[in-house]
């Protein structure tokens, strides 16, 4: 199995506290790594190590080191490390224009310049995320006057336009209707076919229904993490079995 990405020993650290400590783990090419625990255990702060957006925060700051297929993140191109490492937000987020003009945003910056192409490859991310035949007549038209479930779509194809390897989601459904979270876990399952991806959720049967890995964060730790079917059969840790029981978080 391919580990795309290798985190080794990484803490970070707010204001000098820590938020995430001493966390060593691979994340798996073409699969879904489920990242679960509690309110507060450091599970967003993980994502956002993972594409070094934490550092960005004043204050926040990150030790350890942190490998995108072999090559320490920092020896990367912040632009180049954030195309290959897109993150999706918990409330969907697209821009205040047409939904062509979220969508081409990131070819454009990344220097696609042959109209031509720029369509296809908007039709085609758009397609990906299921969201295509809902919008195509209406490219024009305003981004935020999508349903919420769409513009969460939308975010993902905008996020597909940069040509990710790992994408990563923070809580992607939990603003969503039940309706609408299904057509996301269920492109997840596409989408993994072609991306890795890294999903935060606090929603356990979410984890169960969509993830390969899953790893379970308590206290900024990293108290267990393994494959799916092991993880919910037979935890090896107290700690997790008590979460997966309800009696903490
Ligand atoms: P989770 O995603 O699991 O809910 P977070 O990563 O958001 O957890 O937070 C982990 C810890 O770091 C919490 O104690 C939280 O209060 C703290 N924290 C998060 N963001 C900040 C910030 N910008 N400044 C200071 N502390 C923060």
């Amino acid at each position: 199995m391919e580990m795309i990405l290798r985190l080794e020993d990484i803490t970070a650290f707010y204001d000098h506290k820590p938020a995430v400590s001493n966390l060593t783990m691979g994340i798996e090419k073409n699969r879904i790594t489920a990242v679960i625990g509690p309110s507060g255990c450091g599970k967003s702060t993980l994502l956002r190590c993972m594409n070094r957006m934490l550092e960005e925060e004043p204050g926040a700051e990150v030790t350890g080191n942190i490998f995108l297929s072999g090559k320490d993140i920092r020896q990367i191109p912040k632009n180049e490390l954030r195309r290959r490492v897109g993150l999706v937000f918990q409330t969907p987020a697209p821009f205040p224009f047409s939904i062509y003009k979220n969508m081409a945003y990131a070819p454009k910056y990344y220097g696609l310049r042959d109209g031509w192409k720029l369509q296809e490859l908007i039709a085609e991310k758009l397609k990906l995320a299921g969201l295509y035949d809902e919008v195509k007549d209406n490219l024009g038209s305003s981004a935020v006057k999508l349903s919420g479930g769409q513009q969460q779509r939308l975010c993902i194809a905008r996020a597909l336009t940069a040509e990710p390897d790992i994408l990563l989601l923070d809580e992607p459904c939990s603003s969503l209707d039940i309706r609408s979270a299904a057509i996301i876990e269920n492109l997840l399952l596409e989408l993994k076919k072609s991306y890795t991806i890294v999903l935060v959720t606090h929603n356990i049967a979410q984890a169960k229904r969509l993830a390969d890995q899953v790893a379970f964060l308590y206290g900024g730790e990293l108290v267990e993490y393994s494959a799916k079917a092991a993880f919910f059969a037979a935890p090896r840790q107290k700690q997790t079995a008590d979460f997966l029981g309800g009696m903490c978080g």
